[in-house]
């Protein structure tokens, strides 16, 4: 196998609506003070407050890339309270998080929101990460795959393959996010993730990595990476003191070389 054949394990962290500066710099120094695991692609996905102070915490040449949770699809304009994927990247990110389920259900993100903003971050040369996942009524009925699959294709609609090759996804079913959400099992989330792959594949490509996401922390993460079509952990609580996001890189790392799916354009 070449090293091109290998992924890293992707584990990431957003902070969603939490730390204040000072916060965020505690956060960033306790991160930097330990070696990032080889094998680990770290990404951190502070509040835009804290976007541009992180950046300039964080060393240029550091492995940790940043990004933003959400960004509008026109470049500028009068659109009150928004930040464009330019000023996202101005102010330090590599990644924009794009339709995750708090966004869809309280600020009005839909399939059509999440397509024009993954092709306005591709056009900036952001890595969209666009997050899929069912409400447990679908789930009960059944009809997870179908769900995630109509939520893919929107999504993905206004991308060329190779644009494609450059998505995050995380998949991240709705009943198992948060402090009420229930923590899934492997098998819970296997088939979703084989669709995902499987979408990537009928549309000539595979996405950078296809996350899990939803309360995962130190007692699920490894069962949940063993999942073959599993490239990495998208992670909220458990990750939001740096101990917490660093014990989840430690345990992931020995885990890194068992992922063998090729990148776009890698041999193995
Ligand atoms: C999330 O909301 O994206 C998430 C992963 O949260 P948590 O890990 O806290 O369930």
């Amino acid at each position: 196998m070449t090293p091109s054949s290998i992924r890293p394990v992707w584990v990431g962290t957003s902070w969603k609506m939490n730390k204040t500066l000072a916060e965020a710099a505690t956060f960033v120094d306790e991160l930097l003070a330990v070696p990032i695991p080889s094998g680990i692609q770290v990404f951190v996905l502070p509040p835009y407050t804290a976007l541009a102070s992180v950046r300039s915490r964080v060393p240029e040449d550091s492995p940790i890339l940043l990004g933003a949770q959400n960004a509008h699809w026109a470049p500028e304009g009068s659109w009150t309270g928004e930040i464009s994927m330019r000023m996202a990247k101005d102010a330090g990110a590599t990644l924009i998080e794009i339709g995750h389920s708090e966004r869809r259900e309280h600020f009005g993100e839909t399939d059509r929101t999440v397509a024009r903003k993954a092709a306005a971050a591709v056009a900036y040369g952001l890595i969209p990460l666009i997050c899929v996942g069912e409400p447990l009524a679908v789930r009960d009925e059944g009809g997870a795959e179908d769900f995630v699959r109509v939520q893919l294709q929107i999504a993905l609609s206004e991308l060329a393959p190779a644009e494609i090759s450059q998505v995050l996804i995380a998949y991240e079913p709705i009943w198992a996010i948060g402090e009420h959400g229930t923590p899934a099992t492997v098998d819970q989330v296997a088939g979703v993730m084989a669709l995902i792959n499987e979408v990537m594949a009928t549309a000539g490509t595979s996405a950078k990595a296809v996350l899990y996401g939803g309360s995962v922390n130190t007692e699920n993460a490894a069962e949940l990476l063993s999942d073959p079509n599993t490239h990495g952990l998208f992670v909220g609580r458990a990750a939001w003191e740096a101990s917490g996001f660093v014990e989840l890189l430690k345990l992931c790392a020995p885990l890194a070389r068992r992922l063998t799916v090729p990148f776009p354009g890698g041999s193995q």
